[in-house]
């Protein structure tokens, strides 16, 4: 490729190609199948992402309670695309779209592109409470799982210290909103530290000094799972004493005390949000074409309605139809499956050939909750306990980019699977909340 001949409208160096060239915004599931499925084609494939490397996003609770290390569920993008001829990597955040023009307007700069896939994926949700969201921490990014393992970290330590009993309450009590699949493992994840870990490490706590609490807003954990997967995981919670509340949902929060819509109040400086996301782009897209949870509403070939050479894959992309008329789900699966299928239409388009619908092909959800327990619907088979946790056990560790990676993160799983032993809990960087937090006093009730 002849990198001296970079086309003098981009000011982001590429080679000049004979070959039409594909700009995809995200390497997130969606972006690499896409990637995979057009390497070594006759194609210039340009991968921008705002991060060198793709993230696992099913194992951040992992990270975040010390369970795996943060490199074992990450992957450098370059080492991902080494030795595909056409494909290209830049690290940069893509901050505009100008369709009039067909340019990518960057932090670094801008480039023009023949098509365009949109695969950015979603962001957190606090659906408009501006101070749940300045006190809270989210989990949507590996450096959030980071910030969650050292707030507990840190918290814990903080909480030996500490000779007020109120203030120790709100530094060992954990709140996870939101019971779908993130909350759920979060809980079940963080029972199990308290469980194993605290009388190890922390042998001055009685573990009842920890409180997990779980708060849903709806009448049921797991909603998109079968009842039987809803229940079983209530009873597992329970059993590892995770305290669920639900049909309960979080209307405050001030750094030390959370507030819920049916006026309970408890004492917590943890408080991880699992409860919703919301789907993040670059701005350019017509605002007509945007529907519900900020996604962008596609036409059966997940081409972006309005445009000729826009396509929406994964978690951003709402393709409404009768079968569909909430878009499919924003689950790992949809987003590999449309980023294969948007490979073949490309190739369809470019060799001027027909297009079929997409069509996505359910193959069943899993969650765990703590080891040895999980919770699987695969079509009509449900089921539970140690068979689904080793389901979701080789499942997960199949997925996960990279040989060293996968090997890492059985290794680890081995070792924990017999000593219930975790990763090194270091405090290595000082974890800041976004927000001072205010000094709990006396004067605040501790209605646990
Ligand atoms: C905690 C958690 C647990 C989950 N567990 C499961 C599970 O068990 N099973 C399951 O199926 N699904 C799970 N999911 C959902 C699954 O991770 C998503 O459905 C999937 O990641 C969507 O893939 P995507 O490619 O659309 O987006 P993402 O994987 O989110 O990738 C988006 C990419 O775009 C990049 N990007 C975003 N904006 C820009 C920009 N402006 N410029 C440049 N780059 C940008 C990001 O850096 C990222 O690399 C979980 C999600 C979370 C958060």
């Amino acid at each position: 490729m002849d990198y001296a001949n970079c086309k003098i409208t981009d000011t982001i160096c590429l080679p000049n190609s004979d070959f039409p060239r594909i700009v995809i915004i995200g390497g997130g599931f969606a972006g690499l199948a896409l990637v995979e499925k057009l390497k070594h084609k006759k194609i210039q494939l340009v991968l921008f992402d705002k991060n060198n490397f793709h993230q696992f996003q099913p194992l951040f609770y992992q990270v975040a309670t010390s369970a795996l290390e943060p490199d074992s569920i990450v992957f450098p993008f370059r080492k991902q695309i080494s030795g595909y001829k056409n494909v290209l990597f830049r690290l940069a955040e893509v901050e505009e779209i100008q369709t009039f023009s067909n340019t990518i307007i960057t932090n670094k700069g801008k480039v023009h592109y023949d098509y365009l896939v949109l695969a950015t994926g979603t962001t957190n949700n606090f659906f408009g409470m501006d101070k749940v969201e300045n006190h809270s921490l989210g989990m949507k990014d590996i450096r959030d799982s980071l910030n969650i393992r050292h707030m507990m970290l840190q918290n814990l330590e903080q909480a030996a210290i500490t000779c007020d009993d109120k203030e120790r309450d709100a530094l060992t009590n954990f709140i996870i909103v939101g019971g779908g699949p993130a909350g759920v493992e979060m809980a079940g994840a963080l029972a199990e530290f308290c469980k194993y870990i605290l009388p190890k490490d922390y042998p001055e706590y009685p573990s009842s000094i920890m409180n997990i609490y779980l708060i849903e807003a709806i009448d049921k954990l797991l909603s998109t799972m079968s009842n039987k997967a809803s229940s079983k995981t209530l009873k597992y919670l329970k059993d590892l004493n995770v305290k669920v509340l639900l049909n309960e949902s979080v209307s405050d929060f001030d750094g030390s005390k959370v507030t819920t819509k049916n006026g309970k109040t408890i004492l917590a400086k943890n408080l991880i949000w699992t409860a919703g996301v919301k789907g993040q782009f670059p701005k350019g897209i017509n605002e007509k074409h945007i529907v519900r949870g900020n996604r962008i509403k596609t036409d059966g070939n997940l081409k972006v309605e309005g445009y000729d050479n826009i396509f929406a894959i994964g978690d951003i992309a709402a393709l409404i139809s009768e079968a569909t008329p909430k878009g499919h789900p924003q689950v790992a699966q949809a987003a590999i499956q449309q980023g294969k299928y948007l490979g073949n239409s490309i190739l369809n388009i470019i060799n001027n050939k027909p297009l079929k619908p997409f069509k996505y092909k359910d193959k069943g959800s899993l969650a765990t909750v703590g080891k040895r327990k999980a919770v699987a619907d695969i079509g009509k088979f449900k089921f539970a306990g140690y068979f689904a946790w080793l389901l979701w056990s080789i499942v997960h560790l199949m997925s996960i980019s990279g040989f060293r990676n996968r090997l890492m993160v059985g290794f680890n799983w081995a070792i924990s699977y017999f000593t219930y032993e975790k990763s090194n809990r270091l405090i290595i960087r000082n974890f800041k909340p976004k927000t001072n937090t205010k000094k709990i006093t006396s004067k605040v009730n501790n209605q646990k």
